[in-house]
C-alpha cells in the first residue's frame, strides 16, 4: 500500500515535471524521483581561437561543436583520422560526443601534400546523474516494442545518412521553442545493481502542448514522421548540413514534409507530448555524425529564462 502510494505521487511529480522516458528503454517504467536540472560547468567558448595555421570557434568540451577553419591551401580535414569535408572558404565542423576522449587530433592536407596536425584538448563535463537504486533498469518485458522499434530506428539512421547540402551549420543556432529547461542533455539515472540507463540525448524544453516549434537553423527537412514513434512520439528531423542535424521530439503535429527546405526561425510544428513522455514539453537533439551534442552549447542561454545560463 506505502509503495503504491510513492508510485502514485512519483507518477504525479513527474507529470507535472513533463519530460522524456529515456530511450533504449522499454515503456511502462516506474516512476522515479524528479531529476533537478543544474546547469553544465564553465566551458571555454570561443570567438574564433587560432591554434596553428587552424582557428576554432564554440566549445571545446565534451558535447560541444566547433566550427573550424582550416589552413590556407588545405585540401582535406580529417578528425582522428576521419575525413571531414571542408567548404570552398576553408570551413568545416567538428564536435564532441557528450563521452568524447580527453584529446582529439585535427589534420589538415594542403595542396602541396604536406600535413598540418593539431591536437584539440576537450574537457570533460560533470553530469547530472541521479542514483535510484531501488529502481530496477527493466521493469516489464516488452514484446510489441521489440517487434516495431527496428523499423522505426532504420527510419532514423536512413534520415541521418542523407547530405542535403544545407547551409544551416553556419548560421548561429536558435532555440525551436522558450521555456524553462526542464532535463538537461546528458543526464542519467543509475538503477538498482548499478545499471545505468541511457543518458538524455538532447535538452528537453518545458513548453504546454500546441507551442509553436521553429526550425533552429536552415536546413532540410530529412525525416517527417506520419505517425507517432514509440520513444520519439511524432518526429521531426532537420539536416543543418556537414553531418549535423536536429531532432524534434514528441510533436502534436508537424506542418512541413520530408525534403522541404527550410528557415532559421520557420514554423515547422506545434509541441506535443506524444511517444514515451510523461507530460508535453519539446525535447531537441542534435547530432553530428554520430556524436551526440548539447544544444545548450549551440543556442546559448534561453532567452528570458535565468535558469539555462551559458556553460
Ligand atoms: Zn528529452
Amino acid at each position: 500500500m506505502r509503495r503504491a502510494r510513492r508510485w502514485v505521487l512519483g507518477l504525479v511529480a513527474l507529470t507535472a515535471l513533463g519530460s522524456c522516458v529515456e530511450p533504449g528503454l522499454p515503456p511502462a517504467a516506474p516512476p522515479a524521483p524528479v531529476v533537478v536540472a543544474t546547469p553544465p560547468p564553465p566551458a571555454p567558448r570561443m570567438p574564433a581561437v587560432p591554434l596553428g595555421d587552424f582557428s576554432f570557434q564554440g566549445s571545446m568540451i565534451q558535447g560541444g561543436l566547433l566550427i573550424g577553419t582550416a589552413p590556407t591551401g588545405a585540401r582535406h580535414v580529417s578528425l582522428n583520422g576521419d575525413e571531414v569535408p571542408v567548404a570552398p572558404d576553408g570551413r568545416f565542423v567538428i564536435a564532441f560526443d557528450r563521452d568524447a576522449g580527453p584529446a582529439a587530433t585535427v589534420t589538415a592536407t594542403l595542396d602541396e601534400g604536406r600535413t598540418v596536425t593539431r591536437t584539440l584538448t576537450i574537457n570533460p563535463r560533470a553530469w547530472n546523474i541521479s542514483r535510484l537504486s531501488t529502481l530496477p533498469k527493466y521493469p516489464v518485458p516488452m514484446p510489441e516494442f521489440e517487434k516495431l522499434r527496428p523499423a522505426e530506428i532504420e527510419q532514423i539512421n536512413a534520415a541521418r545518412r542523407q547530405d542535403t547540402g544545407a547551409m544551416g551549420w553556419r548560421q548561429p543556432f536558435m532555440w525551436p521553442a522558450t521555456g524553462r529547461i526542464s532535463t538537461l542533455f546528458g543526464s542519467q539515472r543509475i538503477y538498482r545493481n548499478g545499471e545505468a540507463g541511457s543518458y538524455h540525448s538532447g535538452t528537453d524544453v518545458a513548453v504546454p502542448a500546441g507551442t509553436p516549434v521553429l526550425a533552429p537553423a536552415d536546413g532540410v527537412v530529412i525525416l517527417a514522421s506520419d505517425h507517432p514513434f514509440l520513444l520519439e512520439g511524432n518526429l521531426l528531423m532537420i539536416d543543418h548540413g556537414m553531418g549535423l542535424n536536429s531532432a524534434l521530439m514528441h510533436l502534436s503535429r508537424i506542418v512541413v514534409t520530408q525534403g522541404q527546405a527550410v528557415k532559421r526561425g520557420q514554423l515547422v510544428a506545434y509541441s506535443g507530448a506524444t511517444g514515451r513522455v510523461t507530460g508535453a514539453h519539446l525535447h531537441w537533439s542534435l547530432r553530428w555524425r554520430n556524436a551526440k551534442i548539447d544544444p545548450l552549447l549551440v543556442a546559448g542561454a534561453m532567452p528570458g529564462i535565468k535558469q539555462a545560463q551559458l556553460p
